[in-house]
């Protein structure tokens, strides 16, 4: 079992060392645990209402620190992932930093849409005044821009927009195949994440609807916790497990130095 979405204190809202989180990973027995804490939006110019992201100039120790837990923690094999806000306008810019760093994998995530941090707790009042049905097509026509983009491997949690439980009335089915083509034809990968359990949703990303179809079109799937803590290294993978058997796969995307490859669930 792999667990591709690790965070660590850097980020302001996550706690715990990464030797931390990898003893978890040990304990719970996974062969891989990549970390993907959230790139800093400095570097793209952006400064968020309320910090999320490791600072500039920690990215480059951020790096370092992994690199040297690749040798120094041998019980499970590590990754350097990033998790990346998808900002409109900054494609040129990212591109080229991406460039400068050996990352395993790189997560494409949408936290913003018009500054609004649609993700974070103390803004989920905002949905209240939104029309649900607009927002889901302004949020997925962001996922199509970011697929399209080539920048990323892995798309995080895919339908984030659901985490606070708002759902359009409206059949998603048509727009659920229309993303999962977008996936195929641009060779991205997304990931189940576990996350959403814990959060008012109380389901994984993405939806056992949307998963199913991703697998009928053959888009490959990799596995994430989101931990933001040590104890959520690896939550719900059981149940996750399961969940990917029952729509129909039998592998997992992994990554090295940006190369997929598959593992055995
Ligand atoms: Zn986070
Ligand atoms: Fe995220
Ligand atoms: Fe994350
Ligand atoms: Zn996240």
């Amino acid at each position: 079992m792999i667990d591709y979405h690790i965070h660590t204190s850097r980020c302001c809202h996550a706690v715990g060392t990464l030797e931390q989180y990898l003893a978890e990973a040990e304990n719970k027995n996974l062969k891989e645990a990549g970390f993907a804490d959230h790139f800093p939006l400095g570097l793209l110019d952006y400064i968020p209402r309320t910090q999320v992201t490791m600072n500039p100039e920690e990215l480059e120790q951020y790096i370092e620190q992994v690199e040297a837990l690749k040798s120094n923690f041998p019980a499970v094999r590590v990754k350097l992932g990033i998790e990346v806000d998808y900002l409109p306008g900054t494609e040129k810019k990212l591109e080229h930093l991406l460039k400068q760093y050996p990352f395993d994998f790189v997560i494409g995530s949408i936290h913003f849409m018009q500054n609004w941090d649609f993700t974070h707790p103390v803004y989920a009042n905002t949905y209240k005044e939104r029309n649900i049905g607009e927002l889901y097509r302004s949020y997925f026509d962001l996922v199509k821009n970011l697929c399209e983009s080539g920048l990323f491997d892995i798309i995080g949690h895919l339908d984030v927009i659901k985490k606070f439980g708002y759902r359009p009335e409206n059949d998603l089915e048509p727009l659920w195949c229309e993303i999962a083509e977008i996936m195929k034809r641009n060779g991205i990968c997304f990931e189940l994440n576990t996350a959403g359990r814990d959060a008012p949703v109380g389901d994984f990303y993405p939806d056992r609807g949307l998963l199913k179809i991703c697998h009928q079109k053959n888009v490959p799937v990799t596995l994430g916790s989101d931990a933001h803590s040590p104890d959520q290294v690896g939550r719900y993978f059981p149940e996750a497990l399961e969940l990917l058997k029952s729509v129909g796969y039998q592998k997992l995307a992994a990554f090295n130095r940006r190369t997929i490859s598959a593992v055995h669930l």
